[in-house]
């Protein structure tokens, strides 16, 4: 049981937390934090948060968990507003989509990897943004990626892992670069291609007409690129270096394609088809 929790962002990530957590009676009270009172009271309104507070270090006073969930370019910020306002016995984790930037910046703002610190990442998420788009089973059967360090409590981790476990997600422990490569090639590469796509679609000529004939496939993959444009800017500045050896993969492979296409290689066509369906229909199974 967490006693008394205190979300600091209460948007789709950390709203659907709190949604789920009070749902399956796991909590006590509720605070929220943010920087706006207006989405504070909307939370308030919708009984997602019991009250709130918009300065950070008073919202923090008395919780025995601290969930994190502000883009990632806000996470060091937060830290260092709140570290020196922490109980002695709280635990605080986070959400960010990338995670060596946000344990540097816990680390800048403390001098150390405290023990109190998990971090996390939920691997669930829509294209929509706020308290208003979230729900609680946003998390069920979903993963929960923890990347603790040598540092973390043990204590701390346990902790965390059962708050996840009762939201009905499934935990798994990874090292924080292995954790940063895989989300590079399967999340964060897809939104690269999904908002790049959009983008260069609506700067041709004849964009209406094109949006006007686009279809199922066109919806299908680009619904990411109706996600924040802040907090996909935060996570390319956060996770530079993996993003970059992806997108060189990928332009490569791309590269490949264009060449087979110009060439009239229908074989090797086929072949990229067919091993790319393969691959999808694995996924889907
Ligand atoms: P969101 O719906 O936009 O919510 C973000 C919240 O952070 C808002 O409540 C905002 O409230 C608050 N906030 C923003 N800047 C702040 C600051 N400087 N200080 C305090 N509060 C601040 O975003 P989200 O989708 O929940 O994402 C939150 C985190 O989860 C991000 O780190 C993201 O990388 C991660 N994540 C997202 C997804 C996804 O699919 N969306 C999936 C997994 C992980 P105010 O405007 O009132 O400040």
């Amino acid at each position: 049981m967490i006693k008394h929790l205190c979300v600091i962002g209460v948007g789709l990530i950390g709203g659907s937390l709190a949604r789920v957590l009070r749902e399956a009676g796991y909590v006590g009270k509720i605070t929220g934090a943010s920087r706006n009172p207006e989405h504070l009271q909307k939370a308030l309104e919708l009984g997602v948060i019991d009250h709130y507070d918009t300065d950070l270090s008073s919202a923090v006073a008395g919780a025995d968990m601290v969930f994190v969930s502000v883009p990632l370019g806000a996470m060091g910020a937060v830290f260092t507003t709140i570290k020196d306002s922490l109980e002695n016995n709280a635990v605080v984790t986070d959400a960010g989509s990338a995670k060596a930037s946000v344990v540097e910046a816990v680390k800048a703002a403390t001098g150390e990897i405290p023990a109190w610190f998990v971090p996390g990442h939920p691997i669930a998420g829509t294209e929509q943004s706020g308290v208003e788009a979230s729900f609680p089973d946003l998390y069920k059967g979903r993963r929960v990626i923890l990347t603790p360090a040598r540092e973390t409590g043990a204590a701390a981790i346990q902790k965390v892992r059962a708050m996840w476990e009762a939201a009905g997600a499934v935990v798994n422990e990874m090292n924080v670069d292995h954790h940063d490569e895989v989300l590079a090639a399967t999340s964060h590469l897809p939104h690269m291609l999904a908002f790049a796509l959009v983008e260069s679609l609506a700067r041709m000529s004849e964009q209406r007409e094109i949006f006007e004939y686009a279809a199922g496939g066109f919806r299908d993959f680009t619904r990411i690129a109706s996600s924040d444009p802040v907090m996909w800017r935060d996570v390319c500045v956060a996770n530079r270096d993996a993003l970059l050896a992806m997108l060189k993969i990928f332009r490569a492979d791309l590269d490949d394609l264009a060449a087979a296409i110009e060439q009239r290689d229908e074989k090797k066509i086929l072949n990229i088809f067919q091993d790319a369906k393969s691959a999808r229909d694995a996924f889907s199974e």
